[in-house]
């Protein structure tokens, strides 16, 4: 290299140095959910963030990519977004952005490019480190039926919630909250009817997280009621509401929607007011819930294709309107009722539930001994891939007995590289994922404790399970449910964990995984949390 060049390269080295600052924990409100402290490098255009769990929260799905990730949009589009894309196109749309920042083996998201794309607004206040963002409310329009008012929201963004709705005296005014919203700057309908409706008024309810109230100032009781939303093909939202005194609120359906279609479970959502009542009929295997009105907005039913719902339709009879669902099995039906209406929900009974499979990972193995104790005289030293194999057979034991399936990524002293580990959960489209070590620190008996880690949003619930149950029954130092990209929790595409139960090199928990029943324990621990994700262990039946 010439002396010129070499300055250059020590030049372009010092600018990076000055450009990558270190992270600062920040405020980042999602919609309505609040992630702090957040990381955020705050650097020269716009902040960044790690990818991580608040990416859900905008019901985002992303599978890692070459240099980068590939997400899927609420509306099932998808786009690229590595290390070297400077221009995303969705929906038709062509927008310019920063390309993602790979730092410390993580990959940062610039927000601002970010909004920009999902037509969100964003919120930077750098001085406070407060960075939002929020779906923006776009337009308001009224329309009267035989029902009464109609009123359509429309949102750049879907919302997290449906808009809750009530109402108020004194004086009489009816209101609806948006949440996860900012308000921009848009014209307010004007009274279709003074008689009725006095005015129509919008406010920032609330900043943080960001809540819209908008109100109708009324010369009667009433009240607004969710009759529905529609998804734009753009992305955007459309929220539907009805605006009714009272006095005189006759019964009436706004939409159905499939909430939900698994195997085991459905659930429907009926918007609309139904007087206090809902009426389930059930012969054999259709369920028949008999409608006030037709549906005022189209249903949304999800693909029917292999859910417990095999059919579901809106019929009319002699007797009047009613919805018809076909279920592939035998199962029942309960309603609960909620601020928007009903909820139906359809389960099959516990005993015919197919067996989730489960595939135990015992860490390391063969050649890879993982982590050793340290030289002890009198005491052969205990090695992490004897341990973990143990708990794990222990592992199957208990799920086996529990009626789930199981199958292991090893059952004896070999080496299996971490895509194979990977392949045969995947494969198998095993339900969920298990993998077993025992932790170790640079300097023995400097850190002791309990870690579980997870990366996909999916696998949190599961993480979280099986930490507290760790906790409870090992009584160790709680040191967290850690997001971390490990091979193996990262390239599942079921809820996958890492457990790391104990350290080897402390010497009271390596007295302790030399016991037979602290080692038991851990795999109870284990098993109770995998049993409590699939919601087959309830704490009062913990306490039997
Ligand atoms: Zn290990």
């Amino acid at each position: 290299m010439s002396r010129w060049w070499r300055f250059f390269a020590w030049v372009l080295l010092l600018s990076n140095l000055v450009g990558a600052q270190e992270p600062t924990p920040s405020r980042l409100v999602v919609l309505d959910k609040v992630f702090a402290p957040m990381p955020v490098l705050w650097a020269d255009k716009e902040p960044y963030a790690p990818i991580g769990d608040w990416l859900a929260a905008l019901r985002l799905r992303w599978v890692p990519s070459q240099n980068g990730v590939a997400v899927e949009t609420p509306h099932h589009q998808t786009f690229l977004w590595t290390t070297s894309t400077t221009e995303i196109v969705l929906d038709g749309q062509r927008t310019e952005v920063a390309p993602l920042m790979e730092r410390q083996n993580e990959l940062w998201v610039p927000l601002i490019s970010l909004a920009r794309v999902l037509r969100l607004t964003v919120i930077v206040n750098a001085e406070k480190q407060v960075i939002k963002l929020a779906s923006a409310l776009q337009e308001i329009s009224v329309l009267q039926t035989s029902l009464g008012w109609k009123v359509t929201l429309t949102f750049s963004y879907p919302l997290p919630v449906p808009p809750k709705t009530g109402a108020l005296s004194q004086p009489d005014r009816a209101y609806s909250d948006l949440a996860g919203v900012s308000l921009g700057d848009l014209p307010i309908p004007s009274s279709p009817d003074p008689n009725f409706v006095v005015r129509f008024r919008l406010g920032q309810f609330s900043s943080d997280p960001p809540i819209v109230r908008f109100v109708a100032d009324v010369a009667m009781p009433a009240t607004f009621q969710v009759a529905g939303k529609e998804q734009g093909r753009d992305g955007r939202e459309h929220w539907h509401l009805l605006l009714q005194p009272l006095a005189q609120r006759p019964p009436w359906l706004g939409q159905v929607q499939c909430v939900s279609n698994a195997s085991h479970r459905a659930v429907f959502q009926l918007f609309g007011w139904f007087g206090g009542q809902l009426t389930i009929r059930q012969e054999a295997q259709v369920v028949s819930v008999p409608l006030p009105t037709p549906p005022l907005l189209p249903s949304e039913f999800l693909s029917m294709d292999d859910g417990l719902v095999r059919r579901a339709e809106i019929l009319q009879t002699k007797e009047g309107w009613s919805l018809q669902l076909a279920l592939r099995e035998p199962a029942t039906a309960v309603a609960q009722q909620d601020e928007s209406g009903w909820l139906l929900v359809i389960e099959k009974p516990f005993f015919t539930r197919r067996a989730w499979l489960i595939v135990v990972d015992a860490g390391h193995g063969g050649k890879d001994p993982g982590a050793i104790s340290p030289q002890r005289p009198n005491q052969p030293p205990l090695v992490e891939k004897h341990l973990t194999l143990d708990i794990a057979f222990r592992l199957k034991r208990l799920l086996e007995q529990g009626g789930y399936r199981v199958l292991m990524t090893r059952t004896d002293d070999t080496s299996i590289p971490l895509p194979e580990r990977v392949a045969v959960a995947n494969d198998a489209r095993a339900d969920a994922f298990v993998s077993i070590h025992i932790n170790a620190f640079p300097q023995p008996g400097a850190q002791w404790g309990t870690e579980v880690y997870y990366w996909t949003p999916q696998s949190y619930p599961l993480a979280e399970r099986i930490y507290r149950n760790l906790l409870s029954l090992l009584g160790r130092k709680g040191n967290g449910v850690r997001q971390r990209q490990l091979y193996v929790v990262r390239h599942t595409f079921m809820p996958a964990v890492l457990v790391e139960p104990c350290y080897i090199n402390h010497p009271e928990e390596e007295a302790l995984l030399r016991t037979e029943e602290f080692r038991e324990r851990i795999a109870l621990a284990i098993f109770q949390g995998i049993a409590e994700f699939f919601g087959d262990l309830t704490l009062e039946r913990r306490g039997e």
